[in-house]
């Protein structure tokens, strides 16, 4: 099997204190040679200054390329223009594009702003005529939560493929088998770019199930019950949180998958021993 790509997903931290385990995490995770590793945008653009100095920070920190999330709804699009050349201008060429969600579910925000963008679709488009960036875009295997059906999900997708986007990394996911369909479906309509799995490494259930209210991510009755009994156990539930990564990670391995995106919340252990005991530590390594 080839090097595996591997990239890590960061948010902007909110104290100090989360600021230093932010860069702990990025230098243990540079071992890892990741080919890039992206910091989260807050919608209607209230997150732009924080996820600038994370990306600042990170940058400093490491060798890492970093990419900057970038969300449309709720902005005019000039405003979002003048976001993507500053990052541009600082040498950030690689954008995840988004809409991104109201600040509450049904909130004003939804509605698009009356001058701005009013999908990703258009946004990447734009992007590509601002700079070459290297555009990553969301995709949703399981569905996302708006849209009428699995064929208007690859619809959507193949809009954000021909506006200009090099990769789409997806929602979390833990059926395997969705992904690998979404995959399929996305080739043969012609959605030709690479799809990088985001996999979630399990830092504790309860936060998992609330993420999974928001944002409409199904978690499977086996996930829960696997953490079942051992609450406040935080090494079984490391063990259990591995186990069911890297289980992921090889059967979508010998379905042929060669990239995977890290939801790291920003630490760094489940992320490495994921890696480590799926092979793909050892790979990089191998490769460096
Ligand atoms: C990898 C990843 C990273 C993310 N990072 C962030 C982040 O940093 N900040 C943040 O706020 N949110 C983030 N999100 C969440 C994301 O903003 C939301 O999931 C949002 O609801 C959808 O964004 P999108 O870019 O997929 O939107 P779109 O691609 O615009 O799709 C949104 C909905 O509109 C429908 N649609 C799109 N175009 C059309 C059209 N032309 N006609 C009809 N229907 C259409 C789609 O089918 C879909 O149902 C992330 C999600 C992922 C998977």
């Amino acid at each position: 099997m080839s090097k595996p790509d591997l990239s890590f997903e960061f948010f902007p931290p909110k104290t100090e204190r989360g600021a230093a385990t932010l860069l702990e995490t990025v230098r243990r995770l540079e071992e890892l040679t990741p080919r890039f590793a992206s910091v989260t945008y807050g919608a209607g653009g209230s997150e732009r200054e924080p996820t600038l100095t994370a990306i600042r920070a990170v940058r400093a920190a490491s060798s890492i390329s970093v990419a900057s999330h970038l969300t449309c709804v709720g902005q005019p699009a000039a405003e979002v223009d003048r976001v993507a050349r500053a990052l541009w201008a600082e040498g950030i060429d690689r954008i995840v594009a988004l809409r991104g969600d109201p600040p509450r579910k049904g909130a004003l925000g939804a509605v698009p702003h009356p001058n701005g963008y009013r999908h990703a679709s258009d946004l990447v488009r734009r992007l590509k005529r601002i700079a070459d960036f290297e555009i990553s875009v969301a995709a949703f295997p399981e569905g996302h939560p708006e849209s009428d059906g699995p064929a208007a999900d690859i619809e959507n997708l193949k809009r954000k493929a021909d506006a200009g986007a090099d990769r789409a990394i997806t929602q979390f996911f833990f059926d395997t088998d969705a992904f690998l369909r979404y995959r399929d479906a996305a080739a043969r309509a012609g959605a030709g770019i690479e799809i990088v799995p985001g996999i979630l490494p399990i830092q504790n259930i309860h936060t998992l199930l609330s993420f999974s209210a928001d944002c409409g991510a199904p978690v499977p009755g086996w996930v829960v019950d696997a953490f079942r009994g051992i609450d406040g156990d935080a090494g079984a539930a490391h063990k259990v949180a591995r186990d069911i990564a890297v289980k992921q990670v090889d059967a979508l391995r010998t379905a042929g998958v060669d990239a995977f995106h890290f939801y790291t919340l920003n630490r760094a252990e489940l992320t490495l021993d994921i890696c480590a005991a799926g092979g793909l530590a050892a790979e990089q390594r191998a490769a460096a």
